[in-house]
């Protein structure tokens, strides 16, 4: 039937999908940064968990700072998908602070091994890591969110980690609706019909913006391509260190 579209479809997941989107968001809510989200007027967080591309996030940033919407980049220090302390990583944070948006930290205590993890032991670990995050991308972190938490086997839940506002405080959990693109479709609700519902109460959005290109695209393709974009990007350093070295009798890696 006309305008009815599957909660999975694709066409959800595209730039110009997210741009109308966030143009429906300001017609009820006004989203403020996570450093904001324990204070008592503030009715929506918007969350992008870097899992994939921290270049993806940039774009999205630009995306809603267009829009005027401030939104909070979570960024992964443990990524198998990027590194987040190369000069590329830098310069997307760079992008997404220039948006007025804020970074924080997207915490990941499976990744350190196992251990007996206590209280004191991972406040130890995130505030380290915050204070990492706080240097390397210029910007003062205040924020964290767990990385896969109904698989993590033990989380901090109080609404205050190591100085850090914490996502999945209780506070936050018991205050605002959430909304969750999850593997590249719409976990519970979908985000377009919730805005659309226009009820005014607290709404806290995760997206993670690999799940975002420009165009349609299955939900592995969107995972490929941010896999072979950086794959891309670090061949072609190296091919122009080559190319500047003046070395050109080394063969070239792409033959
Ligand atoms: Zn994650």
């Amino acid at each position: 039937m006309k305008g009815e579209r599957s909660p999975k479809a694709e066409e959800d997941f595209t730039e110009q999908a997210y741009s109308q989107l966030l143009a429906l968001v300001l017609k009820h809510w006004v989203p403020v940064g996570f450093s904001r989200a324990l204070e008592p007027d503030s009715n929506c967080l918007w969350r992008h968990d870097i899992d994939f591309s921290p270049q993806r996030a940039a774009r999205l940033a630009e995306l809603e700072a267009d829009a005027g919407i401030t939104a909070t980049y979570f960024v992964h220090l443990h990524s198998t998908f990027y590194n987040a302390l190369e000069p590329d990583s830098l310069a997307a944070y760079r992008r997404i602070l220039a948006g007025g948006h804020e970074l924080g930290l997207h915490v990941d205590l499976e990744a350190l091994g196992p251990r007996d993890w206590t209280e004191e032991l991972a406040h130890a670990w995130i505030r380290r890591e915050g204070e990492m995050l706080t240097q390397v991308a210029e910007t003062k972190v205040r924020s964290i969110s767990f990385h896969n938490p109904t698989e993590a086997g033990w989380l901090p839940r109080s609404d205050e980690v190591a100085g850090y506002v914490n996502a999945y405080g209780p506070t936050i959990q018991k205050r605002y609706r959430y909304c969750s693109d999850s593997n590249g479709r719409w976990r519970f609700d979908r985000l377009e019909d919730v805005l659309r519902e226009g009820r005014v109460e607290p709404l806290h959005v995760l997206t993670h913006p690999c799940w975002w290109p420009a165009q349609p695209m299955a939900a592995r393709a969107r995972v490929e391509r941010c896999i072979e974009g950086r794959a891309q990007r670090t061949l072609t350093t190296y091919v122009n260190i080559l190319s500047e070295a003046g070395r050109t009798d080394t063969p070239d890696p792409r033959a």
